[in-house]
């Protein structure tokens, strides 16, 4: 078989043999059942699934993977479910039978429902394969252990698999399914394993193949050598030894000055050396709740965070609650695009006290350290939200107010946008959704939310010179921060600031110090001439 192509969503190469992902288990034929018997069994293997993800989510080593299987254990031991299962039972299924048929109902609402639920459709099948194995007594389904490293492959990765992967033994992933926003890509960015989604026919290669994967090209190549894999491996080993040695703040070759700053949901992703942190994600406290989290309990989770930077600075942005990071307490109206509905400082219009107590939180937890507390306000689409927001702040006592770029309206206008407020952070994850029209769960439209895309390097360009103009710093925080040649090109057009998961920032202060100012300017304007992201890509590395 010849080289295969996928997307690449977590950078980093790696080759090794391929071990697949244990298939689920069959359900056996129907038998003739004792309901109260079968009643009992669900019980017991809802209690099994959920006290397994728990203790997984309690190993789990980081937060992003623990709060993924949280998740799932109120997914496996959600009431609805269980009663489903029970109404099956009494039509005469046996427990996993019942299983089956109750979670294929499930399966098909989030599939109907479209974008961020239909890309949970992952999660679904997992639980429904471990519940019917714990129900017929089967050891849990997942991940293989060979005895010696190997490559992943797998139809698509759910969380309880990927979260408990250990870096040392999965040297890369490999998937025919998924996205690039899909929870394989987020943890294994997270791990830093590398791994390429929706790469066809992978599923082909049979187990102990040797195959090599590159997680930024997406590019894989079966069948090589023992001597092809280990010089592969040697290679990266070495990448990664240089850039874990690599420290201090970023910069080009010629001393030009870029804050490499880190993305982070709690205070449980912050590395001991960052110079600070770019985007501080609030919405994890918000999460899984009925009512909004009291005031001191987000005073403390504020400054857990701000305590641990003292002088450093940290951007904290404003609950960006709807459309992909849904919140129950909210009671949000169902809409029929919320995408383009009451989401980010959009909800403050229905529920002001929200954003109120935030602000109020944020600043008392500022007022009792030492950070330098800058709050940005996601989803802002014009100028007169903008100021309204640095109105609010400045009420609240918090002196640095920006907002983030999003919306192609708010990138055009730029300008007017920064007239009120300090800073610009843009997110090139969203503003790509919204420029392109492409949901960003949608695994196959990813070519149209690559960040090398002429038209977004446009926007992120009017924002650059809107800031030169201004005097005022313009950063960015999706995604696209973390590929080291585009932070070429970011910098090149001006972006004064890249935000980034903290393991992603080694390589990008790597690519910054192999080149001046200069050649970044030079390779933001080729990006700029190209008409697609292949040319513009190629501009920066022929
Ligand atoms: C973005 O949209 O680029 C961003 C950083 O915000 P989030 O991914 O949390 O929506
Ligand atoms: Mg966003």
């Amino acid at each position: 078989m010849g080289e295969l192509q996928g997307i690449g969503v977590s950078p980093g190469r790696a080759a090794g043999p391929v071990h697949r992902l244990a298939p689920p288990p069959p359900p056996p034929a129907p038998a003739v059942i004792d309901a109260d018997a079968e009643r009992a069994r669900a019980r017991d293997a809802v209690a099994a699934v959920c006290a397994d993800l728990t203790r997984r989510a309690d190993l789990a080593s980081d937060a992003t993977a623990a709060e993924v299987l949280r998740a799932q254990v109120l997914m496996a031991g959600d009431e609805m479910l269980l009663e489903a299962v029970d109404a099956a039972v009494g039509g005469g299924a046996d427990a996993p039978h019942a299983f089956d048929a109750a979670l294929a109902e499930h399966r098909a609402a989030f599939e109907a429902a479209g974008g961020y639920l239909a890309e949970r459709v992952s999660d679904l099948d997992d639980i429904r394969d471990r519940l019917v194995a714990a129900s017929l007594g089967l050891p849990m389904p997942g991940v293989p252990s060979p005895g010696h490293p190997f490559i992943l492959v797998a139809r698509d990765l759910a969380p309880a698999d990927t979260a408990g992967l250990d870096p040392a033994v999965v040297l890369g992933l490999i998937t025919e399914e998924g996205g690039p926003t899909s929870h394989t890509a987020i943890l294994a960015r997270t791990l830093g394993i590398p791994a390429v989604v929706r790469c066809g026919s992978i599923l082909e290669i049979s187990d102990g193949v040797l195959v090599s994967l590159d997680g930024s090209s997406g590019a894989v190549a079966p069948g090589i050598s023992e001597l092809s894999a280990q010089a592969v491996n040697d290679a990266q080993r070495e990448l990664l030894a240089r850039r874990s040695a690599s420290t201090g703040p970023g910069a080009t070759s010629d001393g030009h000055p870029v804050a490499l700053l880190a993305n982070i949901g709690s205070a449980r992703d912050l590395a001991p050396s960052v110079e600070g942190v770019g985007l501080f994600r609030t919405e994890l406290l918000y999460l899984d709740r009925t009512e909004p989290p009291a005031f001191a309990e987000q005073v403390a989770a504020y400054q857990e965070v701000f305590a641990a930077l003292p002088g450093r600075k940290v951007v904290v942005r404003t609950l960006d609650a709807g459309a992909d990071k849904p919140l129950p307490f909210l009671r949000l109206a169902d809409e029929p695009n919320p995408a383009l509905g009451i989401r980010g400082l959009r909800v403050a219009r229905t529920m002001p006290s929200v954003l109120d107590t935030q602000l109020s939180a944020i600043a008392a937890a500022a007022a009792a350290t030492s950070a330098d507390v800058w709050v940005m306000a996601p989803m802002v689409a014009t100028a007169g939200e903008a100021a309204a927001f640095a109105v609010s702040c400045r009420e609240h006592g918090l002196r640095t107010a920006g907002v983030m770029i999003e919306v192609p309206a708010a990138a055009l206008r730029a300008g007017a946008v920064l007239r009120d407020v300090d800073f610009l952070s843009i997110g090139t994850n969203d503003l790509s959704q919204y420029t392109f029209a492409a949901d960003r769960m949608c695994g196959d439209l990813a070519e149209l939310l690559d960040p090398w895309q002429p038209a977004l390097i446009s926007l992120i360009a009017a924002c650059a010179a809107a800031g030169r103009e201004a005097g005022k710093p313009v950063g960015v925080c999706g995604e696209s921060a973390a590929d080291p040649d585009f932070a070429l090109v970011l910098v090149g057009l001006g972006i004064t600031s890249l935000s980034m998961a903290a393991r992603s920032i080694p390589a990008v202060r790597e690519a910054l110090a192999a080149h001046t100012y200069d050649e970044c300017v030079q390779f933001a304007k080729a990006a700029l001439a190209a008409d697609t992201p292949t040319a513009a890509r190629a501009a920066v590395r022929p």
